[in-house]
């Protein structure tokens, strides 16, 4: 049974589970069954159905999520998308303000610029590192607050103490998105935040073989939110429950490995003449060390870094290693390698890239599982090729 006291490995394992167990079995079954019956004492709205993401497989996924940021309610969504774009449409309505963290996901970045106005809902990019120029962005109108716990890709982690203050002192919703930190790392409602969204693509299931995504947070927004998806659909299907729900029972072991790896590999990078800058808030030397060290369980596994000579080095570097797969994405067993400016940065112009301090050279690492020391042996053989 699930007591309170429990530390996130004993809850990753057993928070949420059925009791009794489904015929005793020790893995959770896959329910997949897209309607069940319903008895005539069940009112119509608590029957069972995918789309009103209340099958069984949903309701463990819900409270296992919700124990892990030590929350009062979660739900799970189709992608990460999904969670923050129904999440942003449900706590803001039609002349509604939001002010938001300028260097953010692209997908989420695309989702304000493009389609926020067709809602009727305005916004501003706010810098997040300085809360001092927040204020002249507020206005009467605005209703919340969004940011990400470590930005990509330059893992910049914004004065998170000062969003929580600036929220309450002005009556708005705080949101962030803590894909990159997870809730082994950094567990926002514990410092005040009202909702926490996730990619469970990323490191949540951490086997690259699903999308989906989760909100976490105060119950009655959780429940406003879980009420616009039950509308909008972006659910999660049962065999995906599944499968997030597998690949979660690991998450401390994978991430306080990767939190170790991606410390020593950024460490390592530092060190050699052919790296011009590394990007790494676990870094000493990285101006967002102290604030990150203070919020932080650990740094995460996400790297990014340039070479000296450009695009060209970082071509032959991306070309020369060996165990590192060239793929966008993260937060999966396995190290990927992008070059953000012809990924997930693609979509900028070279000068906006540039204003944000995204050099076209930039290359990004989510770090595995495999050995740290395979790792840095394939860095360095293909480091000595530029030479
Ligand atoms: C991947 C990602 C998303 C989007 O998630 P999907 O599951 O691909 O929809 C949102 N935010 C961050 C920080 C991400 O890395």
């Amino acid at each position: 049974m699930q007591k309170k006291k429990d530390r996130i490995e004993t809850k990753l394992i057993h928070a949420g589970e059925m009791e009794p167990r489904v015929l005793g079995a020790v893995s959770m079954p896959i329910f997949q069954s897209a309607m069940y019956e319903y008895s005539p004492a069940a009112s119509y709205h608590d029957i069972p159905y995918i789309r009103l993401n209340n099958t069984p497989n949903h309701i463990v996924l819900h409270k296992k999520l919700a124990a892990l940021e030590n929350a009062e309610a979660a739900i799970v969504t189709a992608s990460g998308m999904a969670a923050i774009s129904t999440a942003l449409l449900a706590v803001l309505s039609s002349g509604d303000h939001l002010l938001a963290q300028e260097c953010l996901y692209g997908g989420t970045h695309d989702f304000l610029t493009k389609y926020l106005g067709s809602f009727g809902i305005a916004f501003d990019f706010i810098d997040g590192e300085n809360p001092e120029s927040w204020k002249r962005k507020l206005r009467p109108a605005t209703k919340a607050i969004y940011v990400e716990t470590i930005s990509n890709p330059l893992m910049q982690v914004p004065d998170l103490k000062a969003v929580v203050k600036f929220a309450r002192d002005h009556s708005l919703i705080s949101m962030i998105d803590n894909t990159f930190a997870t809730p082994l790392n950094f567990r926002p409602p514990e410092w005040g935040f009202d909702l926490s969204l996730h990619s469970c693509t990323k490191y949540l299931n951490g086997h690259s073989d699903i999308v989906g995504g989760a909100v976490i947070g105060r119950k009655e927004l959780v429940e406003k939110i879980l009420y616009k998806l039950d509308h909008l659909g972006g659910s999660m299907d049962p065999h995906a429950c599944y499968l997030l729900h597998r690949g979660l029972k690991t998450l401390a072991l994978r991430v306080r490995y990767q939190n170790e790896s991606a410390r020593k590999i950024a460490r390592f990078l530092e060190n050699q003449p052919a790296v011009e800058k590394v990007n790494y808030p676990g870094l000493e030397s990285n101006p967002s060390y102290k604030r990150a060290a203070k919020l932080f369980d650990g740094f995460g596994g996400m790297i990014s870094f340039e070479l000296k000579g450009g695009v060209a080095a970082a071509e032959r570097f991306m070309k020369s290693v060996k165990i590192p797969i060239i793929a966008p994405s993260l937060g999966g067993v396995e190290t990927l390698m992008t070059r953000p400016a012809t990924t997930s940065h693609l979509g900028m112009t070279s000068k906006d890239r540039q204003k944000l301090g995204i050099s076209d050279s930039l290359i990004r690492l989510s770090v595995g599982i495999e050995a740290t020391e395979d790792l840095c042996e394939d860095f360095d053989q293909a480091l000595s090729g530029l030479k």
